[in-house]
């Protein structure tokens, strides 16, 4: 399905890639950094700085993933590179509490309206993971309600995305994940308001929370429509359903208080990760304290860490949120976030090409489909061998975009309005070579 790049990357990378192949899996630590989706050998990266990266074969590129979301200030900003290098000066890992835990916990209370507890933790993975958890065990239900095309970590019980608008039970979608595991979780299709009714009238009192991405990137940027939220808040408190937005993406990223501030929804739960970390391993899930107080040993439900809150990690998280609070960069981002939407929507509609940019925030993706996508039936209809060759047209002008037609793009506010129109002018000639 996917066209073979025209453009040749460079020789250090292919040797790397091969070194990597006999090593690791696909040769990478996470999937998607193969380059599955758009064909062609991953390229290497030597170092990033603001908002380039640089590969092994000297190629300087503008960053549009910021390591898939948390880099918000730019590749090693000189505060959070400083902050890392002084806590690890004092050792880099104690196995006992530290205040600079509470210091960061304080930040995301503040910062995050439906948090009033949370426990620090080291993946978003594990954040879904454990806040699932806890959500089962102080509602004493087994029932999970997710959304297609909505990713949260490869928590066994969440890898299901298949699904229909029906209520239908999941089909694991991984080898390795039992049926059991996914027997309890409820995959319905996003922005679906009468899907979410039939479902709580179906298992009445038996669902013990329903979990989704306020704004979804991990199919693509695709926002849940006001009344979807409003269904959702409304229907958990109904039936006593705990409602937790994964905000690992959202978070600190719409708004410091995430898409949860954005939008003015409180969910019971939030699961963090990506920005909180700074760009270090460190996620967290909070919320209301009657429901965080289960976690032991406040409470009974087992949830640990041998490297949970780990001084350095949380150094460079809490220096990145003190950054964010103090000199708020989203009225920039939403600034260059509106001017690169345009100029894209622009350049696409110039060239003929069926399109649809859309757009929360720093958060963004160019669909090829010529219909608005609001979930994952919509999603699946695009044109995924044109991304694959608008992917590596623009790898070719120096930009690297997300490596797959379904992930968002990501912004930082190391991203200049100059870096914006060049981009622009790159993406203009990149359409114009689609054509043919
Ligand atoms: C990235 C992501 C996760 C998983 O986080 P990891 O740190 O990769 O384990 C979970 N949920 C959402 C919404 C994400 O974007």
């Amino acid at each position: 399905m996917v066209t073979t790049p025209d453009y040749s990357i460079g020789e250090k990378s292919a040797v790397a890639f091969e070194r990597a192949r006999k090593l690791m899996p696909g040769g990478v630590n996470s999937p998607a950094r193969a380059f599955g989706a758009v064909g062609g050998t991953p390229l290497f990266i030597e170092h990033a700085e603001g908002p380039y990266l640089f590969d092994i074969d000297g190629r300087r590129l503008i960053d549009y993933i910021g390591s898939w979301g948390p880099m918000i200030l730019g590749h090693a900003h000189p505060e959070v590179i400083e902050a890392i290098v002084k806590a690890a000066e004092r050792g880099t890992s104690y196995g006992a509490p530290t205040e600079a835990e509470s210091e960061l916990a304080e930040q995301i209370i503040a910062a995050v309206p439906s948090v009033e507890k949370v426990r620090l933790v080291n993946s978003g993975t594990e954040a879904t993971m454990s806040a699932i958890r806890v959500a089962r065990g102080a509602t004493g239900r087994d029932k999970v309600i997710k959304f297609a095309g909505n990713y949260h970590g490869h928590v066994d019980s969440l890898l299901v995305a298949a699904g229909s608008s029906a209520a239908t039970l999941g089909v694991p979608d991984s080898p390795g994940v039992t049926s059991g595991a996914v027997g309890d979780t409820i995959v319905l299709e996003y922005n679906d308001c009468e899907g979410i009714r039939n479902a709580f009238s179906e298992y009445t009192g038996q669902i013990a929370a329903v979990i989704l991405e306020p704004v979804v990137g991990n199919m693509g940027c695709v926002p849940a429509t006001a009344e979807f939220m409003k269904v959702l808040r409304e229907t958990t408190a109904a039936d006593g359903a705990i409602l937790i937005f994964d905000e690992v993406m959202t978070g600190f990223r719409l708004s410091l208080g995430g898409a949860q501030q954005r939008y003015g929804v409180t969910p019971d739960m939030t699961t963090l990760g990506k920005i909180v970390g700074g760009g270090m391993p460190l996620g967290a899930y909070g919320g209301r304290g009657d429901i965080m107080d289960q976690v032991l040993p406040a409470g009974k439900v087992f949830q640990a860490g041998t490297l949970s809150g780990n001084p350095v990690a949380v150094a460079a998280g809490s220096t990145t949120l003190r950054l964010l609070r103090d000199d708020s960069p989203y009225d920039y981002l939403e600034l260059i976030g509106e001017r690169l939407e345009n100029g894209l929507a622009r350049a696409a509609a110039g060239a003929g090409i069926d399109h649809q940019v859309q757009r929360v925030g720093s958060m963004m993706t160019l669909f090829f489909n010529p219909d608005p996508v609001n979930n994952w039936t919509d999603a699946d209809r695009s044109d995924r061998d044109k991304y694959a060759r608008y992917f590596w047209g623009m790898i070719g002008e120096g930009v690297y975009l997300p490596c797959s037609q379904f992930e968002a793009l990501f912004l930082s506010r190391t991203h200049s309005e100059a870096i914006i129109e060049e981009t622009i002018s790159a993406a203009e000639k990149v359409f114009q070579s689609l054509l043919d």
